[in-house]
């Protein structure tokens, strides 16, 4: 219980120690309660002993990740992402050197290379939104086993502005490393809606966006690699607030975002007419794989710089990878082929209370086509499985009758004219 000290300056007592300030103390007084200089060192010592630093491993000390040689990351990305193939094939290559960059042993004087910086290789996704952009990220991270964290680029603002400070992306990994800063910075942060913060007139002198490069301007410095003070408690930055230094020279940064409009700036440059950046384009762009699926843009930094990055942003997202739309036949593979597939997943569910479940191939199609009309990429399939399985899995454990399911192309049709009761009343 604090004990109130006696209003004359004399009388002042700790209110932790009992001391007064006539032992010589120096006593500091509060609205209810006193301290003096000796209880705040304690309290400063409790405070360093249990602050979340002192969880931190030593760099030094860390295992050398393993890092696997493309093919291998191919090969393990492949099992979770379905298509793509060629941001696969430069990704594997990014990550693996920058990985084997960190592991790099100090040269010796016979090293050749002794004086040469491997710079690290920031990574650029370009990509319409469900097309599986966030689901690199993750499954680099979890392949590396490495701490993960994503951002979205729309809620960061330049300091002195309603949002959040651009150390917070940095807070979340060390979050999702346990707050161990030696994890934490050699992690991967996936920041989305990088597009959103473009300027949104390529001519700098007239109109300057100053929100949208203002938020580039302050990405920069954590993209290249700086010793960021974060603070643990997140929000604002004030001067009596502790900070963790963090230095992100090692941590990998994916920026993604499905920059619309950036087709139509590409093709100007390759000397084409568009129409306009949708449905037309497809039959415009030139098919390079068999199934006459459009090829991924061929995106350069000059074409970003006329979106609205700045030089410099551009500069430090030296791999830039673009993504197709997804078709109705990756869609139908997505639904059954990676390893956690959503067909498998309801599977599973079911047959923990003894339920099979069957999927007739032109039903996988419906979902497909389905989720094609919801323009959302392969999310939309996961809403269509939920309003699809909903009131089969309602019905399933109370109904001794339904062991077997097997869901057929009119219950898909059923689905999209009246809903998923009437799906679930075709059940055989
Ligand atoms: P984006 O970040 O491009 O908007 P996401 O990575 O968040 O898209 O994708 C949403 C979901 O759709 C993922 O969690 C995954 O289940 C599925 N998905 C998207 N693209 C693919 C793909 N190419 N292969 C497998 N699943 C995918």
């Amino acid at each position: 219980m604090a004990r109130r000290s006696s209003s004359s300056s004399g009388d002042l007592a700790c209110s932790f120690c009992g001391r007064n300030a006539r032992s010589g103390v120096l006593i500091i007084p509060g609205p209810d309660v006193n301290i003096c200089e000796e209880c705040v060192d304690i309290c400063a010592r409790i405070i360093s002993e249990n602050s979340p630093q002192k969880k931190s491993s030593d760099a030094s000390t860390l295992p050398a990740l393993k890092v696997p040689p493309p093919a291998e990351i191919k090969e393990f990305l492949d099992q979770y992402i379905i298509g793509h193939d060629h941001t696969k094939r430069m990704l594997a290559v990014a990550v693996h050197n920058h990985y084997k960059r960190l592991n790099q042993p100090t040269g010796g004087k016979s090293d050749p290379f002794a004086d040469v910086e491997i710079e690290k290789s920031n990574i650029l996704l370009i990509g319409p939104t469900g097309c599986g952009k966030t689901l690199f990220a993750r499954t680099l991270a979890r392949l590396l086993d490495v701490p993960f964290a994503i951002a979205d680029a729309t809620t960061i603002t330049e300091a002195g502005y309603v949002g959040e400070d651009v150390e917070n992306i940095l807070l979340y990994l060390l979050q999702a490393a346990d707050m161990d800063v030696a994890k934490a910075e050699r992690g991967i942060v996936y920041i989305d809606e990088i597009d959103k913060i473009a300027r949104k007139t390529e001519n700098v002198s007239i109109t300057r966006d100053v929100s949208g490069e203002g938020v580039q301007q302050a990405l920069l410095k954590i993209l290249e690699g700086v010793i960021s003070r974060v603070p643990p408690q997140g929000g604002r930055k004030h001067p009596q607030q502790e900070y963790i230094a963090i230095n992100t020279r090692n941590v990998l940064f994916i920026c993604g975002g499905s920059f619309v409009g950036l087709e139509t700036i590409v093709r100007q440059r390759e000397g084409r007419q568009t129409i306009g950046y949708g449905e037309q384009h497809k039959n415009t762009r030139k098919s390079t794989a068999k199934d006459g699926r459009p090829a991924p843009l061929s995106v350069q930094p000059e074409d970003l710089i006329r979106f609205g990055l700045i030089p410099e942003f551009v500069g430090r997202l030296p791999v830039i990878t673009s993504m197709s739309e997804m078709t109705e036949d990756d869609l139908v593979r997505i639904l059954t082929e990676p390893k956690n597939c959503l067909v498998r997943q309801y599977q599973k569910l079911l047959a923990m209370g003894g339920v099979s479940l069957a999927f007739d191939d032109d039903a996988l199609r419906g979902i497909a086509k389905l989720a094609t009309q919801r323009k959302t990429g392969a999310r939309g399939l996961r809403a269509v499985m939920e309003d699809l399985m909903m009131e089969i899995m309602f019905e399933a454990p109370s109904n001794a009758k339904l062991k077997d399911i097997r869901i057929t192309a009119e219950m898909v049709d059923a689905l999209a004219q009246d809903g998923g009761t009437a799906a679930a009343r075709l059940l055989a």
